[in-house]
């Protein structure tokens, strides 16, 4: 066993056996304060063989925790340690775990959200976020973004994670920070949406109306083509439901017009056309 993998079981060991496991589990620990431990998390094989119940419960844990520490840290280095983590973890996950994995990273992510946070972000802060998300992670053999993850993923949170990840970008924007960079995020974030578009109809039929349509309205700010685009493709493929569905979004989206609320903490001037 190699050395890191050694320090990466007895952490791991430790964890469990804390006497304080209780409180630790009812509080989220800040795994950036224990840099020794947010490291051994991404030592690759540090999960194998970690299937049973106990270390089910650990994996969604440690994800809550990963997904509360977003919203503390600004350190580019940490953040992608954190994503680094987050992919080996659910690498080494089966599929029936995902989704508890993913809701509870996500669930933590875009709680904050719902908090205007966003405007608040340090312009190194918020870039700093976008390439976690946006950019595949450092490991060797499965470089992924997180984005691609949970897009892909089975999570439940997954339109409230792109809302998250479209008004960061909006940000990025809006604040003029370089537009090169803001062009690399913006084609990120759709071409897994152009990748992915024969799910989208389905996609837009579950969950809440208010978050499928917050979804449009925030894609539609970025990138007003890709939406034009997705109407003309569920045109042709959609099932007759799912076009009730679509034809119910955009009447709405199309009343409502771009959304407003995740900035109204932020001077920003009037929204200028979609640079894409
Ligand atoms: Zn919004």
């Amino acid at each position: 066993m190699s050395p890191a993998r050694t320090r990466a079981a007895q952490l791991i060991r430790r964890i469990l056996c804390l006497p304080s496991l209780e409180k630790w589990w009812r509080t989220p620990p800040r795994l950036s304060t224990h840099g020794a431990l947010l490291h051994a998390l991404t030592v690759e094989k540090t999960w194998e063989h970690s299937t049973g119940d106990m270390y089910s419960s650990l994996k969604r844990k440690i994800c809550e925790c990963l997904g509360a520490e977003v919203k503390h840290l600004s350190d580019a280095d940490t953040l992608s340690t954190v994503a680094t983590a987050l992919c080996q973890i659910v690498l080494a996950s089966p599929t029936e775990q995902l989704q508890l994995c993913f809701d509870a990273f996500c669930y933590r992510v875009v709680k904050p959200h719902q908090e205007s946070w966003a405007p608040r972000l340090e312009d190194s802060a918020l870039c700093a976020r976008l390439d976690m998300f946006l950019h595949p992670n450092d490991l060797p053999r499965a470089r992924i973004s997180i984005w691609s993850l949970i897009w892909a993923g089975p999570g439940r949170h997954k339109l409230e994670f792109a809302i998250h990840v479209a008004v960061l970008i909006a940000l990025h924007k809006r604040r003029g920070l370089p537009v090169s960079d803001t062009q690399e995020y913006i084609d990120e974030f759709f071409r897994l949406l152009e990748e992915s578009i024969a799910e989208i109809p389905g996609v837009l039929c579950l969950g809440g109306l208010d978050i499928r349509i917050h979804f449009i309205r925030h894609c539609i700010e970025l990138r007003s083509a890709w939406w034009n685009h997705f109407l003309a493709y569920a045109e042709g493929n959609a099932d007759d439901r799912q076009k009730r569905w679509i034809e119910v979004l955009r009447e709405e989206v199309e009343r409502l017009g771009p959304c407003t609320k995740c900035y109204e903490e932020y001077p920003y001037t009037e929204l200028t056309p979609s640079i894409a």
